[in-house]
C-alpha cells in the first residue's frame, strides 16, 4: 500500500511506496524530506542561516541583512570567504546593546514602529525583530 510523502520545504506530495522507496529525485537530508535537489538546496541553506545569539536566541538571517552585511564587510575591510559563517561566528559573540531613549525612541518611529532589539559585536550592530536578523549596521555612521 502506498503512502504520501510530503516535502518539508515545499509541501510536494508523492506517492511512496514500501518496495521502491520515494520517487526519484525525492531524498531525505537530516530526516527531512524533500522532492527535488533544488529544496534540498534550498534546506541546507536555510540551515546554514539559522543564528544563534549569546542569550541563546534562535535567528533565521533575511536575504536584507546578509546583503548589507557583504556591502558594508567591504566597506570596513572585512576580508570574509563565506559571509554567512562570518555573520554566525559574529552574531554568536555579539552583546545585546541597549540604544539611549532618544535613539531608541528615533529609530522606532524610522522602522515603522516595529520594535527592535539590538546586538553589538566591535564595528556591527545586528538589528533583530522577532525571530529574523532584519539587517546589519556598522556602529560608527548609523547611529
Ligand atoms: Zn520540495
Amino acid at each position: 500500500m502506498a503512502r504520501i510523502v510530503r516535502c518539508d520545504l515545499c509541501g510536494n506530495e508523492a506517492p511512496f511506496s514500501r518496495k521502491s522507496g520515494a520517487p526519484k529525485p525525492w531524498e531525505v537530508v537530516e530526516s527531512k524530506d524533500v522532492c527535488s535537489s533544488a529544496c534540498a538546496i534550498e534546506f541546507r541553506e536555510r540551515e546554514r542561516r539559522k543564528l544563534e545569539t549569546v542569550d541563546g536566541r534562535a535567528l533565521r538571517l533575511t536575504d536584507h541583512a546578509l546583503a548589507r552585511f557583504t556591502e558594508r564587510a567591504v566597506y570596513v575591510g572585512l576580508e570574509t570567504r563565506d559571509p554567512v559563517v562570518t555573520l554566525r561566528r559574529l552574531v554568536k559573540s555579539a552583546r545585546p546593546e541597549e540604544l539611549d531613549s532618544i535613539r531608541k525612541t528615533k529609530r522606532l518611529l524610522s522602522n515603522g514602529c516595529t520594535q527592535a532589539d539590538y546586538y553589538a559585536s566591535g564595528v556591527w550592530r545586528f538589528v533583530v525583530v522577532g525571530t529574523e536578523l532584519v539587517t546589519v549596521e556598522t556602529r560608527n555612521h548609523h547611529n
